[in-house]
């Protein structure tokens, strides 16, 4: 059984039965069986699916947002917003994808010699629960036109989006076996993977997910791509509008409660002007407004689950017990639902959690740095490579050190860390590997395959 819970309330919205193991087979080879065909069809019929899809998303909002907000606890305004998204990533594709898939001329001695970009087969997704229906779009959109199959484990905390989605699928006309959430544990996810049928897996969530699941691909020779999260540094620098500088580190901190892969999660600032940034960092975040993620003025839901929340309050016990101060927030909350405050730990050492570990939820690690070089040191020192940021208002010395000094998948200058079907997303180190979105995320689970005519 896999139940949904309010995070909200705390109580169980609804269970769902786990599918039996004769249905996951014939769901795996009708997986297969619909690839032979779908792989076959005009680019122009899989665009006119994606964008039935995109306005069924449409249509439906309000009540998509509402399912998501009772199974994870997001703002309500936010989970409409990230229906929005999902509906502009199908339009975005089935807009782009024939021109990122179209065969590439490359002049050799043959008469004629090309790239063209085959579909791989059946796709695994291993995804998470904290944008329930983002996650599974921005791979499902690329794949679905690049012309592979997908087979969808969701987290079991949100069982009701995985099998909304399928229903959105079917409703938009994709026939049967292109598109299939199963409802399985996680023990089951291995037997999916050695199937001979499935040729690639995408995982996003925690490193320890991405390393299982990698391991088991790897042994079975199929390509995975890993999004595993990060622990985004933004640096505040001595030339930085500290007022906008805090406002935006705000959202960024607080941004789906706090749970977001690309979330703002260490603040780095430089000495110059730390206690002015602490002080506007500090009045942003204790304005924000903790309560029901259906009430409009509510800017902190709760964490989407008891165990999480758990978890981020012993991370932050135990980065205080290792020297962190907590400037507010820190206490876990009484009463019912899995709340957690805005918190800022501020002489965030080296050892603890705070500094090493990616905090689900709105806690803010700020650590202070003597100049741009050690700001950089810090922003490095991590075993994540996600997403950063940096604040400054030389655009010059802003860029140079995004490109050039932060080692992650993307820096964005004056502005925090947000995903767009035009710009490509992923990660290095223990962030993960491979990309999402645009054309590289279109091509990931393809095959650029030799084409050589004498
Ligand atoms: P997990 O990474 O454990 O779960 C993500 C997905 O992976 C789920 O569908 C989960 O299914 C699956 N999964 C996990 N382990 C395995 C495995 N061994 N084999 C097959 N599938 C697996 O995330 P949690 O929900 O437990 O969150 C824990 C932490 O992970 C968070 O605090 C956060 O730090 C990070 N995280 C990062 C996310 C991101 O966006 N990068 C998203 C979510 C979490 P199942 O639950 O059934 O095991």
């Amino acid at each position: 059984m896999q139940t949904a819970i309010d995070p909200t309330t705390g109580k169980n919205v609804k269970s769902y039965k786990l599918i039996s193991n004769k249905k996951l087979n014939k769901t795996i080879f009708g997986a297969q069986a619909a690839f032979q065909e779908w792989s076959r069809t005009d680019l122009e019929e899989r665009a006119r699916l994606l964008r039935e899809a995109a306005r069924i998303l449409g249509e439906e909002q309000d009540a998509l947002a509402m399912l998501i907000t009772r199974e994870m606890g997001k703002l309500l305004k936010d989970a409409k917003a990230e229906v929005e998204k999902c509906a502009w990533v199908c339009l975005y594709y089935a807009q782009n994808a024939e021109r990122f898939l179209r065969d590439e001329y490359i002049a050799t001695e043959a008469s004629k010699s090309y790239i063209s970009y085959r579909p791989l087969g059946v796709i695994l997704a291993v995804m998470p629960w904290n944008f329930p229906f983002w996650q599974v779009f921005r791979f499902a959109a690329p794949n679905l036109m690049a012309g592979n199959t997908i087979l969808l484990k969701h987290a079991p905390n949100v069982p009701g989006c995985a099998l909304a989605i399928a229903d959105i699928m079917e409703k938009a006309g994709f026939p049967k076996g292109v598109f299939s959430s199963l409802i399985i544990d996680e023990k089951r996810v291995k037997k999916i993977i050695k199937n001979r049928v499935v040729r690639g897996v995408t995982l996003t969530g925690s490193v320890g997910a991405g390393r299982a699941v990698a391991g088991m691909a790897g042994k079975a020779l199929k390509k995975t791509v890993l999004e595993l999260g990060g622990s985004d540094p933004y640096l505040i620098l001595d030339d930085a509008d500290v007022i906008k500088a805090a406002q935006v580190c705000t959202k960024g901190r607080l941004l789906n409660n706090g749970q977001s892969c690309i979330g703002a999660k260490r603040f780095i600032v430089m000495r110059q002007v730390y206690n002015q940034f602490l002080e506007a960092f500090k009045a942003q975040m204790e304005e924000a407004v903790m309560g029901d993620p259906l009430e409009a003025e509510t800017a902190l839901g709760p964490l989407a689950r008891q165990d999480l929340r758990d978890q981020l309050h012993a991370q932050v016990k135990k980065s205080v017990k290792g020297g962190a101060k907590r400037l507010i927030g820190g206490k876990k909350p009484k009463g019912k639902g899995f709340f957690y405050p805005p918190t800022i730990l501020t002489d965030v050492k080296k050892g603890t959690p705070a500094y090493h570990e990616e905090l689900f939820g709105p806690v803010a690690s700020v650590i202070q740095a003597r100049d741009e070089e050690e700001a950089i040191l810090i922003a490095n020192d991590t075993s994540y490579g996600l997403g950063s940021a940096v604040f400054t208002q030389n655009i010059e010395r802003g860029e140079q050190i995004a490109r050039e000094h932060l080692q992650a998948g993307a820096c964005f200058v004056n502005e925090m860390v947000k995903s767009d079907p035009r710009l490509p997303f992923g990660g290095i180190k223990n962030s993960g590997y491979g990309r999402e979105l645009s054309h590289y995320g279109l091509r990931e689970f393809t095959n650029p395959k030799t084409v050589y005519i004498e």
